[in-house]
């Protein structure tokens, strides 16, 4: 391998400038890659991406849906008009499954899909693809199956070093004033770079199933029309094991899946594959998904850390971002990720450039700072203790067991007896899903604060 310096344009045909130094090298063109990219460019830093992917978004298995308001701090208004979409969401549901029973609480707002629409199911080939191509305009460099091997993180006085093997195998050393990390979920780089100290990731595994059911029957299954969408949320979709399932429906697909803890898993010898085939037999769920054929299969790990693994400080020159600085918010009814990782790529970016704009390499150590004082550190800091409200046995369990127990006494007519009244129902559904009157008042009081 050699130390030297190349311009990545002529990595390929192995042309080599010796006197090349970026402003910026980001590693990963997922969406916090590109939102760095776009941002550090726009103030005119000279950006060059390395993506391992033979195309954007390759590498990149999600749910489905994306919350768009974040981009309207990135984007121009015709940029924006042309974001690339399946359908967009006019109802939100959240599920709450107990054997073969189900309540939904369903929220429609039609206003959620007029101007920028609050969220969109789309494609990651095609929103990342949308997005790379936009930081190509505003002049950064993007080179396509280039796998960053390791990164050599520079101090006050000198650069940082990124090692990265091109598709042909050859390997090249790049040099940076400042590197943005945005590899996603799977830590391999953070593990080198910070020499595994301060890494305690949260891991859950993501399965997904795309199913093709044509455009018409998705709109009568679910009374839409337009284009427009319906994301379900649900909790009690995974047996005994910790986690939850979502549903979201794309033009002529819909994309249903599960998050799984991967401890729980293991120690309950389940399989994430098994599991989504019973949540797909549910009695609520089979009639949706019924007569479609399945197009794809996939899984892939979800960092899930959250507030307590936000990096304290960066690593020499080495800021990382998105998934890779545990950005995603997962909070029970909330499951943000793709707009978390454009929101830490913006002010990643920005911290850099106020960095390199000013040569002053200590700006880059007001990370936290400005991470903190921002909405993503506000909402993750507020949130902190949800996902683990959401993963407990009260929440998993217990709650979708008593809220389905009390419907049923509620909903079912008992004719020639008489109805049993609310408050004869509660006292049974809470013995039959064993909740005392303390844990209940405990845990709806903890729920409240956290989500207040
Ligand atoms: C099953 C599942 C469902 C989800 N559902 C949703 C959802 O519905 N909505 C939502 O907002 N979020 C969802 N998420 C989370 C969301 O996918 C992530 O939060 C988001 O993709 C993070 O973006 P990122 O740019 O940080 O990382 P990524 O999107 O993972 O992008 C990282 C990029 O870096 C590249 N890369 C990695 N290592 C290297 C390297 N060494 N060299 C070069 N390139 C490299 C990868 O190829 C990839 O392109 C879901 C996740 C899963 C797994």
């Amino acid at each position: 391998m050699t130390d030297r310096i190349v311009d990545p344009q002529a990595i390929k045909d192995d042309t080599v400038d010796e006197t090349e130094v970026f402003d910026l090298i980001v590693v990963g063109c997922g969406p916090a890659g590109s939102a760095a990219a776009i941002t550090a460019a726009k103030r005119g830093l000279r950006v060059l991406i390395l993506e391992r992917g033979s195309y954007v978004g390759a590498k990149n298995l999600y749910g489905g849906v994306i919350y768009l308001s974040i981009l309207r701090t990135l984007l121009t208004d015709d940029e924006i008009a042309t974001i690339p979409f399946e359908r967009k969401i006019v109802r939100r549901n959240t599920m709450v499954l107990s054997g073969d029973r189900a309540i939904t609480i369903s929220v429609d707002n039609p206003r959620w899909v007029e101007d920028l629409p609050n969220a969109i199911t789309s494609h990651r080939r095609e929103f990342d693809g949308f997005l790379a191509e936009i930081a190509k305009g505003r002049g950064a460099t993007l080179v396509l199956e280039a796998l960053v091997t390791d990164v050599m993180p520079g101090d006050r006085s000198s650069n940082a070093k990124v090692m990265v093997s091109i598709g042909d195998g050859s390997t090249e050393v790049l040099s940076a004033r400042s590197v943005i990390v945005a590899e996603g979920s799977n830590p391999r780089l953070l593990e080198k770079i910070s020499g595994n100290k301060g890494v305690a990731p949260a891991f859950s595994l993501g399965v997904k199933e795309t199913i093709a059911i044509d455009e018409a029957t998705i709109d009568e299954r679910f009374g839409l029309d337009n284009g427009r969408g319906v994301d379900i949320e649900v909790l009690g979709a995974t047996q005994d094991v910790k986690g939850g399932g979502f549903l979201y429906t794309n033009r002529t697909s819909i994309s249903i899946g599960l998050v799984v803890d991967i401890d729980d898993l293991a120690a309950k010898a389940q399989r994430p594959e098994d599991l989504l085939e019973k949540f797909k037999d549910h009695p609520s769920i089979a009639p949706l998904i019924k007569g479609g054929k399945r197009l794809e299969y996939g899984a892939h790990l979800l960092n899930e850390g959250g507030y307590h693994n936000f990096p304290g400080a960066p690593i020499g020159r080495v800021l990382f971002a998105g998934d890779a600085a545990s950005t995603l918010l997962a909070a029970g009814i909330y499951l943000e990720g793709v707009n978390y990782a454009i929101a830490s790529g913006i002010e990643i970016a920005n911290l850099v450039a106020d960095s390199v704009i000013k040569g002053d390499f200590e700006i880059l150590k007001s990370l936290k700072k400005r991470v903190e004082s921002s909405f993503i550190g506000d909402n993750h800091r507020r949130l902190a203790g949800a996902f683990e409200f959401a993963s407990s046995q009260f929440a998993q369990q217990k709650l979708p067991r008593l809220a389905n127990s009390f419907a049923d006494k509620v909903f079912t007519v008992t004719d020639p007896e008489a109805k049993m009244g609310f408050s004869k129902a509660f006292k049974l559904s809470m013995k039959e899903s064993r909740v005392g009157r303390g844990e209940l008042a405990k845990e709806l009081l903890r729920g409240f604060r956290l989500f207040r």
